[in-house]
């Protein structure tokens, strides 16, 4: 057997330890606050964790890790208490861990595939992944990655989101010379203006950011690819581009009443308190106006986000208005067990139809449908139907449309030749990113549609090693 290897009795004993339960500000307190709310693990809770792992030598998490990660080998390091080592290796597949950490949905990928899963508890992945990337910050120097000889290759990078940062990092230290540019005035897409404060703070996207910005990428804001200059522009003086630029565009329902004062896109919410630090109001430059009542529709992420952030912004009631039932919930659990916590009040089966408002044409009352479950649908999952004349009203003076995000058509529409799928999602090649365009790549959610951020990572890796291929 190898030395490293856990014999018989500390295996046995390592199954008796449960899980660590994540340290959090109690649901009282944060509710109130825009501080983060999961604390993080100590080094003991960290190290502790990490010995629950048995090392498998057919690890089933990293089957169930997107980007396939070696779980096992970066948890073997912390288990030693060598946190350099741990880091450097998880860095070797995953250049966001502090995000990745933060805000991956583990428990339906890595952790969901633990063989611990039944018995004391999946190991806490992502919580080791975050103590590692919060230790590295909190040495102050983070080490810096050799640099390949300039290869006097140029690329655009399109879009500041986990994808673009990604295909960015990977290919400066690959010796080519590359540009992001941005079409809003801070970089990090989503993790900048639409994942709030509490979850995701600004300050570790703005870490991560500045450490690409360090590496040698040039990062150009206030920047919209489509107007400031298009893709064929472009195309004269870079050699490749890839387009990363999300899925921003918000849905609505299209029914009566939803252009009224008070009715937003999630999408708006979010970026109001976030990226233009609306959740600093009155303080901010741009503050934001106080609501009462606020209906947010939809069960995703994205929806728990927005009440979470009703609620701070001092709301006395938010509701999360949600067709199916609570078990079709799409959000992570996490997140919808934290918004109960906080006291956000869950109408499932229930399906808004029209708003009402008063003189002055502001949001006061929204009426609903009673819904109950029928067949599965196309997505597998039991289908709503309308109970007949179950309509009631409920009084808001808010509502927060959180119910899905398509792509934004500007660069498909200014640039001729990239082909375009019916949800308005760029064509490209799953393996390597490359459009139906020569020179140009795409990932993330503008290929995906919205998805997540380990996802959109993935996708930057893939283009980078393409496009690093194509100029070499
Ligand atoms: P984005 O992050 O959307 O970045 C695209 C960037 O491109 C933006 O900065 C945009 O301004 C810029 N851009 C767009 N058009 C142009 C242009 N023409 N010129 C220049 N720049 C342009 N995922 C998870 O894994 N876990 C979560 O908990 C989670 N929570 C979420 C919460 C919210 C509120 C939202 C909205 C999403 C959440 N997601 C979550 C999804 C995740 O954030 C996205 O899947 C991911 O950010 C996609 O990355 P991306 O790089 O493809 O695009
Ligand atoms: Fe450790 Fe679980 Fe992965 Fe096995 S499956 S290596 S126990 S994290």
């Amino acid at each position: 057997m190898n030395s490293e290897e856990p014999g018989k009795e500390e295996r046995t004993s390592r199954l008796d330890l449960n899980r660590h339960e994540m340290p959090k500000q109690p649901p009282e307190v944060r509710r109130r606050n825009f501080s983060e709310v999961a604390l993080g693990y100590t080094t003991d809770l960290a190290v502790s964790e990490a010995k629950r792992c048995m090392q498998c030598k057919k690890p089933k998490c990293v089957s169930g890790c997107p980007v396939e990660i070696d779980i096992p080998g970066f948890i073997s390091y912390v288990k030693k208490g060598d946190f350099a080592g741990g880091i450097k290796k998880l860095k070797e597949k995953n250049c966001l861990p502090a995000v990745s950490g933060r805000v991956c949905p583990q428990e339906m990928q890595c952790e969901s595939q633990c063989i611990l899963k039944n018995k004391k508890g999946e190991i806490a992945i992502g919580r080791i992944e975050r103590f590692l990337a919060d230790w590295e910050a909190a040495q102050g120097e983070v080490e810096m990655p050799p640099r390949a000889k300039p290869t006097g290759k140029r690329v655009a990078v399109v879009g500041s989101g986990p994808a673009g940062i990604t295909v960015a990092g990977d290919l400066i230290l690959l010796g080519h010379e590359v540009t992001v540019f941005e079409a809003l005035h801070k970089a990090g897409g989503v993790l900048t203006y639409g994942i709030p404060e509490f979850r995701l703070p600004k300050s570790v996207v703005a870490r991560e950011v500045d450490y690409v910005r360090r590496l040698g990428v040039d990062v150009v804001t206030d920047f919209v690819v489509g107007k400031t200059r298009s893709i064929d522009e472009l195309l004269c003086t870079y050699d490749a581009i890839f387009v990363g630029t999300g899925a921003g565009l918000p849905w609505f329902m299209n029914i009566p009443g939803e252009n009224m004062n008070g009715v937003y896109s999630a999408n708006e919410y979010l970026t109001r308190m976030n990226l233009m630090s609306g959740y600093l109001s009155p303080f901010s430059a741009t503050p934001v106006k106080k609501h009462t009542r606020v209906a947010v529709v939809g069960g995703g992420n994205v929806a728990m986000d927005s009440a979470r952030t009703a609620l701070r912004m001092g709301a006395e009631e938010v509701y999360i208005v949600y067709r199916r039932s609570h078990a079709e919930l799409p959000a992570r659990l996490e997140e919808s067990e934290n918004a109960e916590e906080e006291g956000v009040i869950f109408k499932t089966l229930t399906l808004p139809v029209r708003y009402m408002g008063d003189e002055n044409g502001w949001v006061r009352e929204m009426e609903c449908l009673r819904m109950e479950l029928g067949e599965p649908d196309a997505s597998g999952r039991r289908a709503p139907v309308e109970i007949k004349d179950s309509n009631f009203r409920t009084p808001v003076d808010a509502v927060v449309c959180a119910i899905g995000n398509s792509p934004n058509p500007l660069i498909p529409s200014t640039t001729s030749g990239l082909q375009v799928t019916r949800r308005g999602t760029l064509v490209a090649d799953a393996e390597t990113g490359k459009t139906t365009r020569d020179r140009i790549w795409a990932g993330g959610d503008i290929v995906t549609g919205a998805a997540t951020v380990i996802l959109a990572m993935g996708a930057g890796r893939k283009a980078a090693r393409s496009i690093h291929a194509f100029l070499s």
